[in-house]
């Protein structure tokens, strides 16, 4: 099934399950990290146009008589601080002309510490941004030039004492361990000062290899050796235990937050919540309900297709699928475990299909052994069911 391409799409976005969220992915970056496979430019060729080119693409979506209402809406990347002020300020125009922001909705922006001042930290908080997401990735200047970084760990202190002058109360910060050659003692002194900083929201991600990555070739042959599984895991539950004991809340397989302070952006992510996004290589989904099964697409992942398809009026789309009953199902068993917790009710609900007795007692063993815990119908994992999460969901998986 095709999504309408004059409006329809938005009308089913805006339908039963209320508000969506908004992503724009900025595609453009000081310089690549070597471990990074997420869509982005150094060459800044094209960054003029890309405002104007945005707010086409939310014309091609945009429903004057009923616009959709918006409760998140949230700026990735790529760097977005890299566009200029004027420049996020065209395009916080465009979202608010199309879309009915709501008062109380979450406005983040992702920077990168070696890419904002006091000025423009200031100049966001003006434009309506109200969440930060900072990339400090360490403290420790040897894994940040490891990383590829430009930023300092001085330049990412700053950033966050800067953050709170300009005014924002809700700080995210993201950390990677896990990093070659960084001792696990140095991995919890960034984590120790992160948590002496008191940000809203802390992601600690182990590093991925990801193939088509500097690192990937550093590690194919042979330069660069990664952490043991073992020693990975053991990392993962230190950090848990550390972050629990300064009361973060779990919430999500490398997400903790402060009480009220979860992504709610994220969170519809993992709770097979509506979204849209613009952008190179930006994802959308739309969940079933009366109107249609539910459905996903993605945008070309290249500046200049994605540009083309909009100059010509069309959907920047390279792939769109409609997913089954049985897809929706299996996600949201993946989902709600890495995340908010599974529920079971709404997965039924969402995919029409419903759970086996093997799989009620395969979650019933989970409480049994520790694994899972059962609250308010929902099933979270224990840590020691996070460090094992991808095998329970592949036990769960099987009918
Ligand atoms: S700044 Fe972020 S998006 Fe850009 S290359 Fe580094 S990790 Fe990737």
């Amino acid at each position: 099934m095709e999504p309408d391409r004059t409006g329809g799409t938005m009308k089913k976005l805006a339908g039963a399950d209320g508000p969506v969220g908004l992503y724009v992915h900025v595609p453009f970056c000081e310089r690549k990290c070597a471990y990074c496979d997420f869509y982005s430019l150094e060459n800044h060729g094209g960054i003029d146009a890309f405002p104007d080119l945005i707010t086409r693409e939310i014309a091609l979506y945009a429903d004057d008589r009923d616009p959709a209402r918006v409760r998140t809406l949230y700026y990735g990347g790529g760097t977005p601080s890299v566009l200029s002020v004027d420049q996020l300020r065209v395009l916080q125009d465009a979202f608010r002309h199309s879309f009915r922001i709501e008062p109380d909705a979450e406005i983040t922006i992702e920077v990168n510490p070696g890419t904002v001042d006091p000025a423009s930290l200031a100049a966001y908080r003006s434009l309506g941004f109200n969440r930060l997401s900072i990339g400090v990735q360490s403290f420790d200047p040897g894994a940040l030039a490891f990383l590829g970084r430009i930023h300092s760990a001085d330049d990412a202190r700053r950033c966050i004492r800067d953050a709170r002058d300009a005014g924002f109360a809700n700080l995210s910060i993201d950390l990677i361990y896990a990093v070659p050659g960084q001792t696990d003692a140095s991995w919890y002194a960034t984590l120790d000062e992160a948590i002496a900083l008191r940000p809203e929201h802390i992601s600690a991600y182990s590093l991925i290899v990801e193939e088509d990555t500097p690192l990937y070739v550093q590690v194919r042959e042979g330069n660069v050796t990664p952490h043991t599984d073992p020693r990975e895991a053991a990392l993962y539950e230190g950090t848990m235990a550390r972050l629990s004991a300064a009361g973060y809340d779990h919430y999500e397989v490398s997400n903790y937050a402060r009480p009220g302070c979860r992504s709610r952006h994220n969170s519809s992510y993992w709770d097979h919540a509506p979204y849209l996004g613009f952008g190179p290589s930006a994802h959308s989904f739309v969940a079933s309900s009366a109107e249609g099964p539910a459905l996903r697409w993605s945008n070309v992942r290249s500046l200049q297709g994605w540009s083309g398809m909009i100059e010509k009026g069309e959907r920047p789309v390279s792939q769109e699928e409609v997913l089954s009953g049985q897809e929706v199902f299996d996600e949201g068993i993946f989902l709600g475990l890495r995340a908010n917790g599974l529920d079971r009710a709404r997965v039924e609900r969402l995919s029409g299909i419903r759970f086996t007795g093997r799989q009620h007692q395969t979650l019933a063993d989970l409480v049994g052994a520790g694994l899972a815990v059962e609250e308010e119908g929902r099933f979270r994992l224990t840590p020691a069911g996070f460090v094992i999460c991808d095998e329970i969901c592949a036990r769960l998986l099987v009918p």
